[in-house]
Formats: structure tokens, sequence, C-alpha cells
């Protein structure tokens, strides 16, 4: 069963294809499903797909079950044409309403047989969204009946229709780690990462990045992984970089309605913007003032279609930078929009070595655009290779200058790198843009790669030429190196 491959990676980030059998699509992701509400549709399905590109979207299909209205029309036309959609339709189970209200009504099984009936194309059991920050025993419980329910999932049968296998655990990456890979022992299809959504509406994408690669941990390259409830644009190219491929919005819709306005930064309100920082067509035809001055709905739906093209315009953004090989570039850029985000960069970061085991070993370029840059999985990857290459002669010079015939061998040295053998100079990473004026944090971490390669050869006298590091790098280098100034006078 392989109804994900993976085109291409960087960092954790996936170009992928979703093939979805039962609606003959296949999706490209990373991607965003739009919530469709069955009863409010601030934009229409079909417009979804013709103006904004939708090949999939969501609905919650615990809605449809308990509607009087339309629970006979969807069970009779189904839910393509009861939302005039053409595309692939991925339906909730009633899980959110469970942990909102504590309470449901239907079974894992009566839930996907009422799926599969109404013709979804990725159903989805009821699992128990376990919130942030509960003890341990109340996590570990619930994770319990979750796993259940997803192994007796694998046994209904509900034809070609693709099956998610949502993954808890609250805020405890061990338990997220081993919910992952239980749920991934199920065989079922999709991998919703699940209860995150209070993280990200307190802002706390530091946990939120710890969650996440926890999670991914325990899923390895299995896919498709869903991020449950993320839909501002702000975290997408973070969450990719994580190995995110789905993400679904209600944000679009629920945002317009409180005359809110998404960018790839933040959120800004309405009444509070003089100009549109934005090139859609409805930034470009109105000002904030003329929205603000039409009735209630017409501005929800404008602001709505703007959310929508914000939202697209990132997920394209991000494509393009995983085909670029820039992702990280653009995860470093969208970090500077809110010191939260600053932080998530932070804790993605302390993950670089498990990003470092899928990111492409060869791209086009390297540019060093903060001193988070220092900690970023190609410069791990560079340091641990240093185990690998040979150091011939017993005197050999480490310099940001020139060579020197005074030594057996002469090595590179560039932040944040650290040492390099001069013939690699013209390979990836070594070939980084890193500004003149760079900071404390790139000559760190390239002492830190001098360090290494000192301790991997003791019996090695070194000397070390440096472009007038700071002290706090100097001091990370071994007393055993003798160190020189490459502007100082011999
Ligand atoms: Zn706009």
């Amino acid at each position: 069963m392989t109804n994900f491959e993976v085109r291409q990676y960087d960092a954790a980030g996936r170009l992928g294809e979703l093939t979805v059998p039962r609606a003959g699509v296949t999706v490209e992701t990373p991607t965003i499903l739009p919530v469709v509400n069955p009863h409010v549709q601030t934009v229409a399905p079909a417009t979804l797909a013709s103006e904004f590109g939708a090949e999939i979207l969501i609905t919650n299909s615990y809605i449809l079950h308990g509607s009087e209205d339309l629970r006979e029309p969807v069970l009779e036309r189904g839910l393509h044409d009861l939302l005039g959609f053409d595309g692939a339709i991925m339906t909730d189970s009633g899980s959110f309403q469970l942990a909102e209200y504590g309470d449901i009504d239907v079974t894992t099984e009566e839930i996907l047989e009422f799926q599969h009936e109404i013709g979804s194309d990725i159903g989805t059991p009821v699992d128990i969204p376990t919130p942030p920050d509960v003890d341990r025993e109340r996590a570990t419980e619930e994770l319990a009946t979750t796993q259940r329910r997803l192994e007796h999932a694998g046994t209904v049968d509900t034809g070609d229709m693709l099956v998610s296998a949502p993954v808890q655990g609250s805020t405890y990456p061990d338990l997220r780690e081993r919910a992952a890979a239980d749920a991934v022992t199920t065989g079922l299809d999709v991998f919703p990462l699940g209860a995150v959504v209070p993280l990200m509406n307190e802002y706390r994408y530091a946990d939120l990045a710890d969650v996440v690669a926890a999670c991914k941990r325990g899923l390895g390259e299995v896919g498709p992984v869903h991020l449950f409830g993320a839909g501002h644009p702000m975290m997408f190219a973070m969450a990719a970089a994580l190995g995110c491929d789905l993400f679904d919005s209600a944000a679009y819709a629920l945002y317009a309605r409180d005359d809110r306005y998404l960018t790839v930064q933040g959120t800004e309100l309405l009444d509070e913007l003089t100009y549109f920082p934005c090139h859609c067509p409805v930034c470009t035809d109105h000002t904030p003032a003329e929205l603000d001055g039409m009735d209630a709905d017409q501005r929800e739906e404008l602001l709505a279609r703007h959310n929508l093209h914000v939202t697209y315009g990132e997920i394209r953004t991000v494509k393009q930078a995983i085909r670029a090989g820039n992702l990280m570039e653009l995860v470093d850029s969208r970090a500077r929009g809110h010191p939260a985000m600053l932080d998530g960069y932070r804790a993605l970061l302390d993950h670089a070595e498990q990003l470092e085991r899928t990111d492409p070993v060869s791209k086009d370029a390297f540019f060093y655009t903060s001193n988070e840059s220092a900690r970023r999985p190609e410069v791990h990857r560079h340091q641990d290779r240093l185990e690998r290459l040979p150091v011939e002669g017993d005197e050999v010079l480490l310099t940001e200058g020139s060579s020197s015939a005074r030594y057996d061998e002469t090595w590179g040295v560039l932040p944040p790198f650290g040492p390099y053998p001069r013939e690699l100079a013209d390979t990836y990473p070594l070939t980084a843009e890193v500004p003149d004026r760079t900071d404390r944090a790139a000559y760190e971490a390239a002492a830190n790669g001098v360090r290494r390669l000192v301790e991997l050869h003791p019996d090695v006298s070194f000397t070390l030429v440096h472009d007038d590091w700071p002290a706090t790098a100097l001091d990370r280098v071994p007393d055993s190196v003798r160190l020189r100034d490459l502007h100082a006078r011999d």
C-alpha cells in the first residue's frame, strides 16, 4: 500500500503526491484542505476549486450524520454532489465535538460506515483528542482508547476509502512518538497529528515543534502527515520543514467573520489597516475603508477570499521553496513575523539532526540569513562528516586565509561550518553565502567544528588562522591549537 510518494525533500519537508483512489485524483502536497461547513458556505466548494485551485477539502461527517436537513440528502446524493465538488473530500468524525462537548453519540464503526456510505474519500475514526498539559495518566489512558479504535478501524470494511489514523499523546514527546509508531502498525493511510489547536491558539509554537518532531520520529517516512486544525499561513513553512504534508483551514472563514485579515506574518484587524499589504484581487480592487463600509456578508466573503489567496499563495511559496532547496531560508524569514514563531524556529533547530536525515546532500545555495542559520541541519552534517575525512601529516594549518607551504596540509575554515579540506570548497554547503559582517553564532559554530576535528586527531598539531574571531568562539578551540589572527603581523 503506497498512496503517498515523496518527490523531493528539503530538511524534513516533502513535495509529495497523495493518490486518493476513491476520488480518482492525485493531490500534490504540501497542501491545505479548506474546511467546508455543510450548512454555511462562505465560499462555495466549486469556487474553491475554480478560483483557488483546491484539489481537496475537508468537511465534518458528524455534523451531516446528526443533521435533520442534510442527513438524508447526503445519503441519497452523496457528498460530492451535495457540496458540488469533484476533487477529494476528507471527512472528520466528530472528535472535535467530543473534545468540545465531552460526548458524542456514534461509535467508530458507525461513523466510518456512514462516511463510506456518503462517498467520503478519506474517512476518520473517533479518536480521543487529549489536550496539552493534562496529567500523564490521563494522556496514557486516552491514548490506549484511541489505539484500540484505530486497530478496530483497520478492520472495518470501507472499500477504497482511505482512513486516517490520528496521533495523540498530549504534550508528552515520548507518548506522541509511541502513538505514532503504533498508528503506523494499523496499516491506515493518513496520519493526522491531533489536538494541536490549543497550542497554536496560544502561540506555543515551540511546544508545537517539539510535538511534531516527536510524532515524526515515531512515524518515520510514512505519510502523509496532517497537522490537524492548522490553518494559519504564518506557520506553514515551519510545519512543512518538520515534515507535515497536509493542513486544514477553517481560519479563512472564521477569521473573516471577525474582520480578521491573514498574512504570512500574522493576523491584522481590518479596522487597523489603512493599506492592504497584499496583491490579491480583493486587495488590489478595494481599500480597507471600502471593505469597512460594506454590509457584513459582503465584507465577510471578500475577507474570506483574501484569506484564501494568502493561504494558497503561502502553500505555493512553501512548495517552490522545497523545489528550490531554500525552505530553511523561508522558515527563517517567516520566524521574524512574531517572537513566538522565532521560538518555534529555535525549537525546530533543536531537532536539526532529525531534519538532517532527509535533507538533500546538495542544494543550490546556503544563505546565512540570521544567527539561527548556524544551527541548521547542514552545519550538523558537515561537522559529523569530519569523522570520515582523512587528515594527512603532522602539522596542519586551518585558515580563513591562503595556504602555506610550511605545513603538511592546509584546510580552509568557513563560519559557521568550520574546517574543510580545500578540495571540497566548491561543494554544497561550503559554497554558502555568509555576510562579511557575520555574527558570533557563526564563529562559535565554526569553533565547534575546529574542536571536533582536533579531538578526532589528538596526535596532529593544528594551527588556526582566524579572521578576528570573538573570544567566545576562541574559547571553544582546544588549548593545544596554536592561534593566529589573519591580519596580525608575524
Ligand atoms: Zn489580499
